[in-house]
């Protein structure tokens, strides 16, 4: 696995390359929980109902070392919005946007036609620049004030990737190349040059490109 030699930097605003990363790993861990059908080899059957979904979340959070979803870290939307973090309805709808999101991963020649519909989901989830307020220094985010959280993520995770295709680096929203696994990943490697989930599926890849030599 390449080493990420230093962070990838869109526009060198440190503020905005933080919030692409920021959200592009979110959709990442989302669609990786929610939205994947094999992993590491094995067939895996996606959490179904909203509890396990939520559940799923909450765990996959946990792990990246993500705290749990409250309203104070929606940005703009903590300004007279009700929601008090993830109900099993809202991982239910953030199984379908991560469903919605996954095509643009390891997309190659498809990845206009993910675009369009990546087009769709920033339009329903209302993206829209926003400037808001905290601890008195403006920050940016990219869903309207008062959007619900479920809203307010997939706009932020849409806008991202949207800052990462439409600069032609559409190539680091990567998918795994090894066999039977779907897992997606964010490529900051300094030349896109990564290909595997991780390092067990990157050996597996190679022990089983050296069988089909031996076999030829
Ligand atoms: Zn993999």
């Amino acid at each position: 696995m390449p080493v990420t030699i230093e962070p990838w930097r869109i526009t060198g605003q440190p503020e905005i390359d933080s919030y692409v990363g920021r959200w592009a790993e979110l959709a990442v861990l989302l669609v990786n929980v929610l939205a994947v059908d094999a992993s590491h080899g094995r067939r895996v059957t996606p959490p179904q109902t909203g509890e396990e979904r939520l559940a799923a979340i909450l765990a996959g959070l946990a792990a990246a070392g993500r705290p749990a979803p409250g309203p104070a870290q929606t940005g703009p939307a903590q300004t007279g919005h009700t929601d008090t973090g993830l109900t099993a309805a809202g991982a239910d709808r953030l199984a379908e946007i991560a469903a919605e999101l996954r095509p643009l991963y390891g997309a190659g020649d498809r990845l206009p036609e993910a675009a369009e519909r990546l087009n769709d989901l920033l339009a329903r989830h209302g993206a829209v620049p926003t400037v808001y307020a905290d601890d008195g220094k403006l920050k940016l985010a990219f869903h309207r004030s008062g959007a619900t959280l479920v809203d307010a993520w997939a706009a932020d995770m849409g806008t991202a990737l949207a800052m990462v295709a439409g600069v032609g680096q559409g190539a680091r929203l990567g998918a795994c190349e090894a066999a039977t696994c779907s897992l997606v990943f964010f490529d900051t490697t300094r030349n896109a040059s990564r290909r595997f989930c991780d390092l067990s599926c990157q050996n597996r890849a190679k022990a089983s490109a050296y069988r089909a030599r031996r076999r030829t």
